[in-house]
């Protein structure tokens, strides 16, 4: 018998329990470590921060599903690691052993790195769902009060598409409100150039999306990088390509939305040949670490390295369509383990993703992910919001059920059966 432990029921560890299931041997035991029995979709956070959902619309209890499948659910949360021990240090002072981890701890979100940034300061942020309803609670401000809108990510983020979403889908509520004419509103981000998003672009992302922001009226700012935020007011320096100061701006604000850099959880953060200096898990290309072998990872923990150096830095985003990957990969090679066999799945890691816009989108495909690319692919239109609708739904409902299926791989594939998908998944 074999202790399967996943740390973390977000987005990659509730997928990586139902795909582990079908992998285990019969007297094998699988257990989740979470914070708390709630999972929330992260990609309808935006929603949430305009109203167009309510919270409890894209919150699951894992407790009963959970159970229902025989999974151990432990909701006190991890508080350390210890991987050459093979032990889990629990919230509550108690511990469990595990025969093979998988950490899929997402990211810890570092507002304290710039001063008054985040929802303890002066910005909001859509990053989990207790900031969203926090920032929907300032719009209402915002639409009582209307004045000028900051919106980004800062300095070292990866997160950029749903900065971008949020920026249109906070200009789309303006216009359905009729206040859009009284809040000038401003991108700021750390990206090189508008639509870079921490892959060197993908397709003609660049062309899209500033056309979409000058048909807006949005202004912007690229290669910035924060220094601080006061209550109403945010400082930026622009560099140049040389990474000199070129401009320092004063942008004042009657709200502001900024992603924030991320770096890996508490629980695994500065153990040595487990993480990287920023916290995030080290994999080879079965996604397991290559010093703890029975340890592996998945989704936003996992190290990527930049795409390319920039003036400011940005990390590469880590997104459903390549998490998914991860996720397979590491069930079939913790199954191959189990049964005294090799590794031998390795993730795809290509980027596929759908950016709403409210009332429209951008779709984009990057196989693979680090450019020259086979396939370099972008595309705006309004099939993308009522597609990115339509797969929330779809989501929603497979993850109550807990169905194992790749999820978004399979809405993509089989429900939009875009063609340009089929060619990214078959290499043809
Ligand atoms: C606002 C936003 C919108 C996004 N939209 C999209 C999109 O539309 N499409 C797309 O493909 N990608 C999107 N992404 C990117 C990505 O798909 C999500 O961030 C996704 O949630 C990442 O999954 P994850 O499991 O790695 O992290 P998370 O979903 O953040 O899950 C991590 C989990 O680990 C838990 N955890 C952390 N520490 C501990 C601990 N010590 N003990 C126990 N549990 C712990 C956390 O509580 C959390 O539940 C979006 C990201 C953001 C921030």
């Amino acid at each position: 018998m074999a202790e399967v432990v996943v740390l973390g029921a977000g987005l990659s560890g509730t997928l990586m329990a139902y795909e582990l299931l079908p992998q285990l041997r019969k007297d094998d035991r699988l257990s989740v470590v979470s914070q708390g029995a709630v999972y929330h979709f992260v990609p309808s956070n935006p929603w949430v921060a305009v109203g167009w959902r309510k919270r409890s619309e894209i919150e699951i209890d894992l407790a009963d599903i959970m159970k229902r499948k025989g999974v151990r659910l432990l909701t006190q949360g991890a508080k350390r690691v210890h991987p050459t021990d093979n032990k889990i240090e629990l919230g509550d002072g108690t511990s469990i052993d595990y025969d093979f981890l998988v950490i899929a701890t997402g990211p810890e979100l570092a507002f304290d790195e710039i001063p008054g940034l985040g929802p303890q300061g002066h910005t909001e942020s859509i990053c989990h769902v207790d900031h969203a309803s926090h920032a929907r609670d300032a719009f209402d401000t915002l639409a009582s009060n209307p004045g000028p809108v900051v919106i980004g990510a800062v300095q070292g983020a990866s997160c950029f598409g749903p900065a971008y979403e949020f920026l249109f889908i906070l200009e789309t509520e303006l216009r359905r409100r009729k206040l859009r004419d009284r809040v000038p509103m401003i991108f700021v981000t750390s990206e090189p150039y508008i639509g870079h998003l921490g892959l060197d672009g993908v397709g003609d992302t660049k062309g899209l999306l500033e056309s979409e922001m000058r048909e807006k009226h949005i202004k912007w700012i690229t290669n910035a990088r924060v220094k601080g935020v006061e209550a109403g007011k945010m400082i930026v320096e622009e560099l140049a390509d040389d990474g000199a100061v070129r401009k320092t701006h004063e942008l004042p604000f009657a709200y502001s939305m900024m992603l924030p850099a991320f770096r890996g959880v508490e629980a695994v953060r500065g153990i040595e040949k487990l993480t990287n200096p920023r916290g995030f898990v080290v994999v080879d290309k079965y996604q397991r670490n290559p010093a703890f072998t029975n340890v592996f990872a998945v989704g936003v923990c996992v190290a990527i390295p930049p795409v390319a150096a920039t003036p400011v830095p940005v990390g590469v985003p880590k997104t459903g369509f390549m998490i998914e990957s991860m996720v397979t990969a590491t069930a079939i090679n913790v199954g191959a383990l189990l049964r005294g066999n090799e590794p031998t799945a390795q993730p795809t890691w290509n980027a596929i993703c759908l950016a709403d816009f409210g009332d429209s989108g951008v779709a984009f495909l990057a196989q693979p992910q680090i450019p020259p690319r086979n396939v370099n692919w972008s595309s705006k239109g309004e099939w993308v919001h009522y597609a990115k609708v339509a797969f929330e739904k779809y989501f929603l409902r497979k993850m109550r059920r807990g169905e194992s299926a790749p999820f978004y791989e399979r809405f993509l594939l089989d429900k939009l059966n875009i063609a340009k998908i089929k060619e990214v998944r078959t290499g043809t």
